[in-house]
């Protein structure tokens, strides 16, 4: 038996793979299937973003005059739907998981103790084990973080109403797609970064984040120092002052759940140490998925998973760290898959017009796209495609880059149209200024 602890996108893949090669697998989970991705991550993103944009778009359009009233959110009866639909999502995980033959066990908490696994008190034999208990939220230990009204992604369903003044803490993409959500929702909100914001993002694409989030006040190298309150949140200090707020959301990073693994040896973080693997110190113990530390992404979990898996089941796979592509969800999506910029060229447009981003001309936010690519081969450093449908440009054009694709294979490209890909476009123009000069 293969037992696997924590049933999110790598421990469920994972067990997957193993269960539809014959393995007989168990998979014990304390929470709901689907992990921190459905249940607090990428999810209530999605579903609160999506309001977000309609608001957005609505008020576009009464600026334009082409409507005349802009919807405002029924919070409580979001987070209820919001909530009826992960079950449903979950549900369908269950589902699809023990439909390819893997055993769940619910409610326990899953441990290792070196070479054993354990759900509860009970030990499980298992030839093969993954650890795969993913993060949390961090909490920083600032003064008065446990009042009410401070909120993670975690908490969140326990928020009952919207608040009027709300102070982000953490500088990051999960701190920007918050703001954006909770801005255009009406709240007042204010970012208070420790360091730069989105300080790893493209240089264009943090300009472009900073535009889409104008109703957004960004404050940089501002540590939190103490959170303020009798019952309740109502202020938060800074070294340069205090700032009103009725709800502080902490986006302060994630924390690797690897306490419950006794035995595996841990970086700083907690996270566990593996190898390109997946395995760790331990023989036959193998761990994947955001316990083994960033970059904290779905998509990496899962293939992590699968290397995990695939390594037991003896088909030799490494798990490879280029061509990520990643996104930050605002008015549109802020995609892109940057490997190297050393020695590379660049050229930036805005985002053409089309479906999702017709009735922004006029304001001009219509998104960006850029190319990153060697100016003698023409080899692709990396992409930027912002505006609707960037996330699913980017994951192509991560797969493209994985296959050494040039800037020149664009010549071939046949498009959708209308579309708001702009990346193929300029690599075709890319290509004709390299030619150009090395005629020359
Ligand atoms: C607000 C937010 C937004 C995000 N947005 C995105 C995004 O847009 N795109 C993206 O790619 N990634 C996003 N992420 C990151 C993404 O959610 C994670 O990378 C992903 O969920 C990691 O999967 P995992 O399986 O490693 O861990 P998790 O999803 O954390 O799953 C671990 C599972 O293990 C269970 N578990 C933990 N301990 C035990 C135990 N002792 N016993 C039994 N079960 C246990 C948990 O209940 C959970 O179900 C976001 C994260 C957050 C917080």
């Amino acid at each position: 038996m293969i037992v696997i602890l924590g049933g999110g996108p790598a421990g469920r893949i994972a067990s997957i793979r193993l269960a539809t090669a014959g393995k007989q697998v168990t998979l014990v989970e304390h929470g709901g299937i689907g992990g921190q991705c459905l249940h607090s991550g990428c999810m209530p993103v999605c579903a609160l973003n999506d309001v977000a944009r309609l608001i957005h778009a609505a008020g576009e359009l009464r600026t334009l005059g082409v409507v005349d009233t802009v919807p405002a959110p029924d919070f409580p009866v979001l987070l209820k739907k919001m909530g009826e639909i992960q079950q449903k999502i979950a549900s369908i995980l269950d589902e699809e998981t023990r439909s390819a033959g893997v055993e769940i066990i619910y409610g326990k908490t899953g441990r290792l103790s070196g070479r054993t696994a354990y759900a509860g008190d009970e030990e499980l034999r298992a030839e093969a084990i993954i650890a795969a208990t993913g993060s949390r939220p961090s909490v920083p230990a600032i003064p008065g973080i446990d009042l009410p009204g401070v909120f993670t992604s975690k908490t969140l369903p326990g928020m009952k109403g919207l608040p009027s003044k709300m102070v982000i803490i953490g500088g990051s993409v999960v701190a920007a797609e918050f703001a954006y959500i909770f801005s255009t929702f009406g709240c007042e909100v204010t970012i208070l970064s420790r360091s730069t914001f989105l300080k790893e993002t493209d240089k264009h694409l943090r300009s472009l984040a900073i535009r889409e989030l104008a109703g957004v006040t960004i404050r940089e190298n501002i540590p939190v120092i103490l959170i303020m309150g009798e019952d309740r949140v109502t202020s938060v200090r800074t070294p340069e002052g205090e700032l009103e707020a009725d709800a502080v959301f902490l986006a302060a990073g994630l924390v690797p759940n690897s306490e419950v693994l006794d035995g595996v040896k841990k970086g700083l973080l907690g996270e566990v140490v593996v190898d390109n693997r997946m395995r760790t110190n331990i023989a036959d113990v193998y761990a994947c998925g955001d316990v083994v530390g960033p970059p904290y992404l779905t998509p990496v979990a899962r293939h992590q998973g699968i290397v995990a898996a695939d390594n037991i089941l003896g088909i030799p796979r490494v798990m490879d760290y280029a061509n990520i592509p990643r996104s930050i969800s605002l008015t549109h999506e802020l995609a892109y898959c940057i490997n190297e910029t050393g020695g590379m060229g660049s050229i930036a447009i805005p985002g053409p017009a089309g479906p999702g981003s017709f009735w922004s001309v006029p304001s001009g936010q219509t998104g960006m796209a850029k190319v990153i690519f060697d100016p003698e081969s023409g080899d692709l450093g990396g992409i930027c495609a912002a505006g609707p449908g960037g996330g699913l440009i980017a994951g192509y054009m991560a797969f493209i880059m994985k296959k050494h694709f040039s800037v020149h294979d664009f010549e071939e490209f046949i498009e959708v149209h209308p579309s708001t890909d702009g990346v193929y476009g300029l690599a075709k123009y890319a290509s004709s200024v390299i030619k150009k000069r090395n005629k020359t």
